[in-house]
């Protein structure tokens, strides 16, 4: 069982904030004589609402016991066990590395995309192609977070040949780790990547079409659904309905919406 009270604290002390937020954003300005905001809001206010690395880089820096240091020491655990992982015969033999997943242990957001390309097989991260520059800038230009502060992974830790689907038998395989690294980061939100990835976590054969645009429940995380940043650079008048899907996501999550 992974300990998280420093992590819950900050959570709450967020939570509070996107409260407060989300009245003042309903037109309530006060709670009895008590301002909810100034008018001017801090400038670092959206930032203490969006970074769940803060407290882990203010401890890092006094060089005291971190948040995050369990998880991630539990993550590292996991990812031992991905690296010598030969459940699915075929890509055990032709995977350069597996591709274990990256970001901040405490995300409050993963980003799930279906499986390593050849970029990422070659370097051993997640969406480093142009499918994941694109994908940066969705976090950080679009949602104004930083790539650092969520985490992103695959269904699938290895690279399929070719870059084929994955098979039911390998995705059923690697589920377990999937399970294992959502169970150490507890994240609030899953934004699934493409229909691979939210068929996949949600078991269904529901097209990418009808499951975006609005919220789907996994094991108590609230999973939205969105186009693959491969498909939007093949078809880019996707990108208008994507960007409406990572505008509801930023509202659920309590951040400021453009
Ligand atoms: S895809 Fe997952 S289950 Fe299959 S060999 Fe790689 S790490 Fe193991």
């Amino acid at each position: 069982m992974v300990q998280k009270g420093p992590q819950s604290e900050g959570r709450i002390a967020r939570t509070v904030l996107q409260k407060l937020e989300s009245l003042h954003r309903a037109g309530v300005s006060h709670m009895g004589k008590v301002p909810l905001r100034a008018e001017t809001p801090p400038a670092d206010m959206a930032a203490v609402a969006q970074s769940p690395d803060d407290d882990r880089a203010a401890a890092l820096a006094a060089g005291t016991h971190a948040p995050g240091d369990d998880q991630a020491a539990a993550l590292a655990a996991v990812q031992r066990e991905v690296a010598a992982c030969v459940r699915c015969a075929e890509l055990a033999r032709t995977r350069k590395q597996t591709v274990f997943g990256a970001g901040n242990p405490l995300a409050r957001l993963v980003f799930l995309g279906e499986a390593p390309g050849a970029d990422e097989d070659r370097q051993g991260e997640p969406f480093v192609g142009r499918a994941g520059k694109l994908l940066t800038d969705m976090i950080e230009k679009g949602m104004k977070l930083k790539r650092r502060d969520v985490y992103i992974m695959n269904i699938l830790r290895c690279r399929p040949p070719g870059n084929r689907n994955p098979l039911p038998v390998e995705a059923a395989a690697c589920r377990q780790f999937l399970d294992r690294q959502l169970a150490v980061i507890q994240p609030e939100f899953i934004c699934c990547l493409g229909a691979v990835a939210a068929q996949n976590l949600l078991q269904t054969t529901t097209s990418i079409g009808r499951l975006r645009g609005h919220f789907h429940d996994y094991q108590g995380i609230k999973v939205l659904c969105t186009y693959h940043p491969a498909y939007l650079l093949r078809n880019p008048s996707a990108k208008r309905p994507t960007w409406d899907d990572l505008r509801l996501l930023m509202e659920e999550m309590g951040l400021r919406v453009p």
